[in-house]
């Protein structure tokens, strides 16, 4: 076993990891652990834009960005962090821009901007051109000028490192901690896939910054990887997750794939027809049709096909026809996108309408956090030393439902807070003693599973998690779909305690790794349904179909979802009012050695009243 001491330690080298590393490590001695090479991140996938309010093609201003951003979300947003966001998006991209990224231009040599779905003149007047873009490939760039700068700057990388504990000095999973008394983050275990070496690093101020966790689901957009490490190891430390039940459903996955398709491609004119040729969002969203947020396209996706007018020869699908369009004006704006159609389905995109259906994209829960990114273990109080941004955590500025362009542009405003505060405080911060055992529980986790002869196979449990998920917990849920879920992860947990695998090596074990990644995706799954289930409303990205209303007098409150020990009076261990109404089910949900128990806290709204929502 290593052990190493850094100032602030950033788990995940993605967008937010690497902004804040950049920031951070320019005041203190920073590390950056990431399972993968920091290119790999899915920040490099992210194809159709960062959005602000730059007004270089069309008026604009922050104040309509972050209206759109509030009604986009659902009123769920809290408006202080959107409000932040949305300010502080200007500078963001003109940082990147001079850490040398190659935005797309004007003629007149300004960064160009494009529409996206819910970005508005006006509150709602018009769809606006708000994206800043680099053709389809914005992410690639943004995530190849971070990690120049960083090595520019001598971050110090620990590549295919995974981490899998969080070392705090008060184990909330364990029990309550006597009031008045601090919790620390003190450092975090890691694997060294090359050599399955353990390292220990203690550190003043962690980051969590690892991503989504899109693997839940069976159709997703996101990479393999993105099994949701940072929100589980906060959970399993007693520490809350919140607003779990949104995740959003993109509309325009490659049928029968999910591989994505930037929403860029309706930005610049795309049109979604269904089996009759019919261009449907003009019914479902009279003003911004096919531009209208993705919650509400996906929808009317779905309900299209589930009506009989899909297209195809199973009607399982619509058409994203970009026949109108020239080819020129493809090649340039969505190069890669209209590849995976030709690669992939064998389409070509100037002559036939493309097959798309929603697939699962993005988390807009996550590890709770305040505007400063410091992560909160309740919905007051904040761990000492511990730091979330990007997709992993939830400040919350998506509320129900991302506006697209808002995660690349969210990943860099409080991926940089998360740096700046994180190296403030390491600064004045000492080093808390680890316990000498730290690397215990992730050691016999590991060698448990490693030298387990034979049992459940990995891929077979992922696999039947995934089908319940996309069956039971997509774009349309019941009580009864969601029942059905939770039933099939609680088999699935119980298979998962004997899980082996075959590779009973120590140097690049993937297979170990992924049976440690298995476990995430449970985790994540089993609090991201019974949240669901929790929710009897219809907001964003949840759509219960026996609750098909939104529900402000009852549910206008985030989600915190917690992990207790079975003993504990749920009453006197979450402080946070109950979730109303109140149901047994919800209060203490008992399941082996742990209970799931829920609470909430409130939205902040500073100017904007909850209205109905139109587009
Ligand atoms: C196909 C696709 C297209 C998209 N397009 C857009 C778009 O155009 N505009 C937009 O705004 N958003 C878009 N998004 C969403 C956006 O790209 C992501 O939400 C965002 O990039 C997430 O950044 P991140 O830094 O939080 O995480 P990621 O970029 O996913 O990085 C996570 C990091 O954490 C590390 N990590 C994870 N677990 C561990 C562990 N256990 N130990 C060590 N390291 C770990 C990984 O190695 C990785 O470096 C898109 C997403 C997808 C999937």
């Amino acid at each position: 076993m290593q052990t190493h001491q850094y100032d602030v330690v950033i788990v995940g080298a993605g967008g937010a990891g690497m902004r804040a590393a950049l920031e951070a490590s320019s005041e203190v001695r920073t590390a950056v652990i990431s399972k993968l090479y920091p290119t790999r991140s899915h920040t490099g996938a992210a194809q159709g834009g960062m959005c602000a309010a730059l007004a270089n093609v069309e008026e604009d201003n922050w104040e309509w960005h972050t209206f759109d951003t509030v009604k986009g979300g659902d009123y769920l947003v809290d408006q202080d962090a959107a409000e932040i966001m949305a300010k502080e998006a200007i500078d963001a991209v003109l940082d990147l821009e001079r850490m040398g990224l190659p935005f797309n231009r004007t003629p007149e040599g300004r960064i160009d901007q494009r529409r996206f779905g819910g970005h508005t003149r006006n509150h709602g007047e018009a769809a606006v051109r708000r994206a800043c873009y680099a053709a389809d490939r914005t992410g690639h760039m943004i995530l190849q000028t971070l990690y120049q700068n960083c090595v520019k700057q001598n971050v110090e990388f620990f590549n295919e490192f995974y981490v899998l504990d969080l070392i705090v000095d008060h184990d909330l999973s364990a029990g309550q901690v006597p009031d008045g008394e601090e919790v620390n983050a003190t450092g975090v275990v890691a694997y060294d896939l090359a050599t399955g070496e353990i390292h220990v690093f203690q550190a003043k101020s962690i980051i969590f910054a690892t991503g989504g966790a899109g693997k839940i689901f069976k159709t997703t957009s996101n990479a393999h990887t993105l099994t949701g490490d940072g929100m589980a190891l906060a959970l399993r430390r007693g520490l809350p997750l919140e607003d779990m039940e949104f995740f959003q459903f993109h509309p325009t996955g490659l049928a029968g794939l999910g591989i994505l398709l930037s929403e860029a491609a309706r930005g610049e004119g795309g049109i979604l027809r269904n089996g009759n040729g019919e261009r449907f969002m003009e019914r479902y969203a009279p003003t911004i049709k096919d531009l209208a947020p993705r919650d509400i396209v996906a929808r009317s996706m779905a309900n299209e096909v589930r009506e009989g007018r899909g297209a195809g020869p199973n009607k399982d699908y619509v058409l994203l026809d970009l026949t109108h369009l020239e080819p020129a004006h493809i090649d340039a704006k969505l190069p890669d996108i209209t590849e995976f159609a030709r690669t992939y389905l064998g389409i070509e995109p100037y002559t036939e309408p493309v097959p798309v259906y929603p697939t699962a994209h993005y988390a807009m829960g996550g590890i709770p956090t305040n505007v400063e990114a410091e992560v909160l273990r309740n919905s007051d109080d904040v761990v000492k030393g511990l730091y979330a941004a990007g997709e992993v955590a939830c400040v919350s500025v998506h509320g129900s439902n991302r506006l697209g362009t808002n995660s690349l542009l969210d990943i860099n405003v409080f991926g940089k807070r998360a740096g700046r505060t994180a190296a403030a405080y390491a600064k004045t911060a000492k080093f808390i003693d680890l316990p000498e055992n730290s690397a215990a529980r992730v050691v016999a986790q590991l060698e448990e599973i490693r030298t387990r002869p034979d049992g459940e196979r990995v891929s077979d449990v992922r696999k039947e998690l995934q089908e319940t998920m996309d069956a039971n917990a997509q774009v349309f849920r019941t009580d009864e779909s969601l029942k059905q879920a939770l039933a099939d992860i609680r088999v699935l947990q119980e298979r998962y305690s004997r899980v082996s695998v075959q590779d009973k090596g120590k140097m690049f074990n993937t297979d170990l790794l992924e049976a440690l990644e298995l476990g995430f995706l449970l985790d994540i799954a089993e609090v991201t349904v019974i949240a669901a289930l929790n929710r009897k409303e219809s907001r964003g990205g949840h759509f219960r179909e026996d609750y098909p209303d939104r529900d402000d007098a009852n549910f206008m409150q985030h989600t915190m979802i917690y992990r207790r020990p079975l003993e504990f009076e749920v009453d006197t261990v979450v402080d946070d009012a109950p979730l109303t109404p109140k149901s047994a089910f919800t209060r203490s949900d008992r399941f082996d050695d742990y209970q799931v128990v829920l609470g909430s806290k409130p939205v902040t709204q500073t100017r904007y009243e909850p209205m109905e929502r139109k587009y």
